[in-house]
């Protein structure tokens, strides 16, 4: 029995609109999401900072992103999606102090000090970045405008809080006046009490208060001229500038992690509201981190990984993708290569399967049961895990016509993205499925000693030589992949 909501039996996106529930951060509760168009959804994601290559953990903010905006997709919402680039003014802590990520870049790449140089930095990390959503499957943004091209609109925005006396000038700069702001630290119920400066900031004796933050920052070796000298903006104006720039003085969503809720965000909501007078965002979403073998991303603990180590160690970005899609978004997840491993075989079963049993079929009409009740668990705060749990049991059923599998299945992936829209479409990549796995007695012994070499560096975490020991195989004309079982042998 479905709810009523659903007025098409055949096709539950057809008719009204079913609900979609959404876990808003604002309100700290999962609320119905309407749009303040009726069709038309305005997202903000905030985006990159570009001076390195982003890590696996950064990149569930843009996974967790396209599921959303897939979902609305699904919903029949139109969606406007901005996620920008911060090719400027992020400091290495999320208030003032520290240095600037973009000319921390510069030293650590030995290029001079200059715009051109940052610039050219930033487009090298933004075409890392872009070309990990593509092989994450994550649709491109309908924007990703760069903070450095609005400069402009930085400088307007500040210019109007300075003439609504909500921000003040300082030696080194201009500042955010939380005082003057009524609500400052919504989001999240943070205790302002609790944030105090001199624990985890420089006192800064020329802020009125200790959560005043920098609108521009004066730096006479680099940046840009403003009003208030040489410098840069700060992080947080530039996201406000540019979300209202293409998206209006009031937006529909905006998402991030959630280390971003105490004060980027904040700040975000103060500067926008304190010049617009009406608010920001209406809903707010973040998503939980990602953790590695139980601790924190970080390059001082060199831990952090990429997506192309990732992939040059054997791993399909997709299987990356599933594994994230295991997890709720605001549950933490822990990565390990034990867990990737899983998420690879499981993910190269279902893509088997598919192109094995459905290869062959002609697309029937997808099943109205399952589609209503895939629709009611992504739109219950874009349930994952029970989604993937559904694509699990279509795929299991045998009662199921192909025809209607199939196109149940090509459903699902529109929300999902995990490639069986592509195996549909292309031979190419059906082929590239069409490996044999063979019995461990038919592989020679010189290939199976090399396995078992291989799975002592990869234990050891000698990835030079795991990776060296996979080519050695390969020439032998053999595959090694790993699984949650642990390596398996193919033939090529
Ligand atoms: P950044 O490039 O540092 O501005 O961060 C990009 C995005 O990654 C932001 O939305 C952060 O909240 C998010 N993020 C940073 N570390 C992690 C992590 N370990 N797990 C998940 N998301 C993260
Ligand atoms: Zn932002």
């Amino acid at each position: 029995m479905f709810p009523i909501f659903f007025s098409s039996a055949t096709d539950p996106t057809k008719g009204a609109r079913p609900p979609l529930n959404l876990y808003n951060t604002l309100t700290r509760a999962t609320e119905r999401f309407t749009p303040l168009r009726t069709d038309y959804v305005r997202m903000y994601n905030c985006g990159p900072t570009v001076y390195d290559f982003a890590h696996v953990g950064n990149l569930r903010s843009y996974v967790f992103a396209d599921i959303l905006r897939r979902t609305l997709l699904l919903n029949r919402y139109k969606v406007l999606q901005v996620v920008n680039i911060t090719d400027v003014g992020h400091l290495t802590s999320d208030g003032d102090d520290g240095d600037d990520k973009m000319t921390l870049a510069l030293k650590r790449e030995g290029k001079p000090l200059t715009l051109e140089a940052m610039h050219e930095i930033s487009t090298k990390y933004t075409e890392a970045f872009v070309a990990d959503l593509e092989q994450l499957h994550i649709r491109l943004p309908s924007v990703m405008p760069r903070a450095s091209e609005h400069i402009d609109a930085d400088i307007a925005l500040i210019q109007t809080l300075m003439q609504k006396e909500y921000a003040y000038r300082t030696s080194d700069g201009v500042y955010f006046d939380t005082m003057r702001f009524t609500g400052y630290g919504k989001l999240g119920g943070i205790d302002l009490t609790t944030l105090k400066e001199g624990a985890r900031v420089e006192v800064h004796h020329e802020k009125r208060s200790p959560h005043d933050f920098a609108l521009w920052k004066r730096d006479e070796s680099l940046g840009w001229e403003s009003p208030w000298g040489t410098g840069f903006p700060g992080w947080h104006i530039e996201c406000s500038a540019m979300a209202m720039e293409y998206l209006g003085k009031e937006i529909d969503i905006h998402t991030g992690g959630i280390d971003h809720i105490g004060t980027h965000h904040n700040n975000e909501i103060a500067q926008s509201e304190a010049a617009t007078g009406r608010p920001f965002a209406r809903v707010w979403m973040h998503h939980a981190h990602i953790m590695i073998e139980g601790t924190k991303f970080s390059k001082s603990l060199k831990n952090t990984i990429t997506l192309r180590q990732l992939v040059e160690h054997g791993y399909p970005a997709l299987a990356y993708r599933y594994w994230l899609l295991m997890g709720h978004y605001r549950t933490p997840m822990n990565f390990s290569f034990t867990a990737l491993d899983a998420a690879q075989t499981a993910l190269k079963r279902l893509h088997r399967l598919f192109v094995e049993e459905l290869g062959m079929v002609k697309t029937g009409k997808k099943d109205p049961t399952y589609a209503q009740t895939f629709l009611l668990r992504i739109n219950n705060d874009l349930d994952t895990p029970q989604a993937l749990a559904l694509l699990w049991e279509v795929a299991k059923n045998q009662s199921l016509p192909k025809g209607v599998k199939r196109a149940t299945l090509l459903y699902f992936d529109k929300v999902l993205g995990i490639g069986l829209t592509e195996l549909a479409n292309s031979r190419e990549e059906r082929q590239s499925l069409s490996i044999v796995s063979i019995d461990s007695d038919t592989v020679p012994d010189a290939v199976q000693q090399l396995v078992s070499e291989r799975e002592q560096a990869r234990s050891a975490k000698d990835w030079p030589r795991a990776d060296a020991l996979r080519a050695e195989i390969r020439n032998k004309g053999f595959l090694v992949e790993d699984s949650s079982q642990g390596p398996q042998v193919v033939s090529v």
